[in-house]
């Protein structure tokens, strides 16, 4: 038996930041992962340019059963200290929209970083073990890829299922409920909406045409870029909203968030411009066609009636929809439930029930919006829990 102080299941973004925080004070610490590789969502984060975190890194940017629960982490663990920890590795960042910070070198050499800093801390990590078994509680007993390994704290990692193509899985959540804590149910988040057969049509025609829009749902609104694709719609705006949405709920999009229609109108009274044509102007030329029934389409704006302009101000500001579904956990960016936060210490991380039982980033039931949130997130919690081991 190989006897450790801390063990680590998941060389994610949080398992490693909380393995080095804790091999920095002294810990023993293995770092136990059943891929080849360590952090492969980082190295595919961001489009492979990792958006590592935001400027606005607060607690209104995450979905969490309890809203004051990421609080004291995210105070302890500012987006310039993630700046100054990656800069040490010479990375360096380009800052986005929205205070997004990318790196400029790629999401390989954050990942690189962050192993590398790991190893040299004196943390073992362990590539390529299946966990069988995960048993004690204190001594913790983990069985994996043939050996046994035992410590006095066991931190549980393991991130949500969305990508299981990259060895994502939901064992994080099996063993939380082993250890007698409660999930909240888990759902796709940051992923694209597809759209009803009905909506075939619009979607085949207008597939890769992107535009600004506001797309809101179960009371939250986002006004960003909205992608049209093959099955339905993608793109900033959209993705932000299916973190909120439910089955079977309406989804509201303004297509010309920033112009008032009937502005748009009165402004070119006295043309004989048809409306579809006039709205080809302001919005991706073909849009307005398939928005507007015919008729209206064709109306000349001279001629736009009042009750017109209602009929077209609920299909281009308003136009309501209730989506089919979402491409699902192969496509989310991240998982939305998780480990109820209730049974967890907001300072440790450390389960109120269990002892010596820790649970990190995304395993847990907190979700950022895009924007490197959620790479902020499993940041700060490796490091609220790294600095209590
Ligand atoms: C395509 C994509 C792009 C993203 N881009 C961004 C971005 O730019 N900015 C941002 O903030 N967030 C981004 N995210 C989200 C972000 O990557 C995650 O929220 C973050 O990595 C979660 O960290 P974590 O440590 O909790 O889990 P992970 O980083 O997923 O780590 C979990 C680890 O556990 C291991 N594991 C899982 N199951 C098992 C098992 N059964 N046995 C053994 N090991 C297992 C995995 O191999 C993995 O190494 C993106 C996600 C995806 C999918």
């Amino acid at each position: 038996m190989n006897g450790y102080d801390v063990i680590i299941l998941g060389a994610g973004a949080s398992g490693l930041w909380c393995a080095l925080a804790a091999a920095r004070r002294g810990r023993t610490v293995a770092v136990l992962d059943h891929g080849p590789k360590t952090a492969r969502k980082v190295r595919v984060s961001g489009g492979g340019m990792c958006n590592f975190t935001n400027l606005d890194a607060s607690p209104a940017h995450y979905i969490c059963g309890n809203p004051h629960f990421v609080k004291s982490a995210l105070a302890r663990l500012s987006p310039w200290d993630v700046v100054g920890f990656l800069a040490e590795d010479g990375v360096t960042y380009e800052e986005r929209d929205h205070g997004q910070l990318f790196t400029n070198e790629g999401a390989g050499k954050v990942a690189g970083a962050l192993t590398d800093r790991c190893r040299k801390a004196g943390a073992t990590i362990l590539l390529g073990r299946d966990i069988r078994s995960v048993a004690g509680t204190g001594p913790f007993i983990v069985e994996c890829g043939g050996e046994t390994l035992t410590a006095t704290k066991l931190v549980i990692a393991l991130g949500g299922p969305s990508w299981p193509q990259i060895g994502a899985s939901n064992l994080g959540f099996h063993l939380a409920r082993q250890f007698g804590l409660k999930t909240v149910p888990t759902r796709p988040g940051l992923v694209p909406f597809v759209f009803p057969k009905s909506s075939c049509q619009l979607c085949a025609d207008m597939a890769g045409n992107s535009l600004p829009a506001a797309v809101e749902t179960n009371g939250m609104r986002f006004t960003d870029p909205l992608l049209f694709t093959h099955r339905g719609i993608s793109g900033p705006a959209v993705l932000q909203a299916s973190s909120h949405w439910r089955e079977n709920q309406p989804v509201t999009i303004d297509f010309l968030p920033s112009q008032p229609l009937p502005d748009l109108i009165e402004q070119n009274r006295s043309s004989n411009i048809q409306l579809r044509n006039l709205l080809g102007r302001v919005l991706p030329k073909r849009l307005p066609g398939l928005l507007l029934p015919a008729a209206l389409a064709e109306t000349p704006t001279s001629q736009v009636s009042k009750r017109q302009i209602r009929d077209a101000e609920d299909r281009i500001h308003r136009f309501t929809i209730v989506p089919s579904g979402t491409e699902g956990f192969a496509k989310a960016e991240v998982c939305v439930g998780g480990v109820d936060t209730d049974q967890i210490s907001s300072k440790t991380m450390e389960a109120k029930s269990v002892p010596g039982l820790h649970v990190i980033g995304e395993t847990l039931d907190v979700t950022g919006h895009l924007g490197g949130f959620n790479l902020h997130w499993a940041f700060a919690s490796g490091e609220a829990c790294g600095l209590a081991l």
